[in-house]
């Protein structure tokens, strides 16, 4: 007879469950907490929060926005271990304050619309980034750059495979639009912290709205 084995664990690092996590360590409202929700059905409270300790990341920086102080360790600590592996990052987006987002929306407003607005730009006070806790990364060089594409370039996929370690989570998966509002953008991640991205890793939760049992989606006034 065949004995049955447990299922050996998806990577070749195990991830040692966190027996210790806890769901109420950090709020998911409060705009400085690491695991603050910002979605199309819940903006920022104030809308046109900003945080305090914002820091130039050391990296390859194309807009030159800085993140949230709280995460810089962990973006460095990310791309030198990418680095091992030969692979380079450059920043596309990291921080957008509220009054950014404002022009950007108003001018996708005025020339195109709300709806074709609402596609392409999150609403000032809905978008992530202006947490400072967002980064959207592309390859160096350049390839896929923000295009759904960028999944399969090398960069790509170390990030898929390995950001969680550094308290990163990828933030809109593919095939979770309806849960998120957002599709797929596999060059945009979130720092959450390493508890929190090691326990959805480890319980395969792939959304922070899944995890925490929080309404996403669209807009509550679309279209
Ligand atoms: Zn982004």
């Amino acid at each position: 007879m065949q004995s049955t084995a447990p299922a050996a664990p998806d990577s070749a690092t195990p991830t040692p469950t966190t027996p210790a996590f806890r769901r109420d360590a950090h709020s998911t409202s409060d705009p400085t907490s690491i695991w603050v929700i910002a979605n199309k059905k819940h903006p920022l409270q104030p809308a046109d929060y900003a945080p305090t300790d914002l820091v130039r990341p050391d990296m390859r920086n194309v807009n030159g926005q800085p993140v949230r102080q709280v995460i810089a360790p962990a973006l460095a600590q990310m791309l030198a271990a990418a680095a091992q592996s030969g692979l380079q990052f450059q920043l596309q987006s990291g921080y957008r304050s509220y009054a950014t987002q404002v022009s950007v929306y108003n001018a996708i407003v005025a020339s195109s619309g709300r709806a074709a607005a609402d596609t392409s730009s999150a609403r000032p006070g809905f978008s992530e980034h202006q947490t400072g806790l967002a980064v959207d990364l592309s390859a160096y060089p350049a390839s896929c750059t923000l295009q759904a594409c960028f999944a399969g370039t090398p960069q790509g996929t170390w990030l898929a495979a390995n950001a969680y370690r550094y308290g990163f989570v990828l933030r809109y998966p593919e095939g979770k639009e309806q849960i998120t509002g957002y599709t797929y953008e596999p060059w945009h991640y979130r720092y959450v912290g390493t508890q929190l991205a090691a326990e959805m890793h480890a319980t395969g939760t792939q959304t922070l709205e899944e995890f925490f049992g929080v309404t996403g989606g669209d807009y509550a006034n679309a279209g």
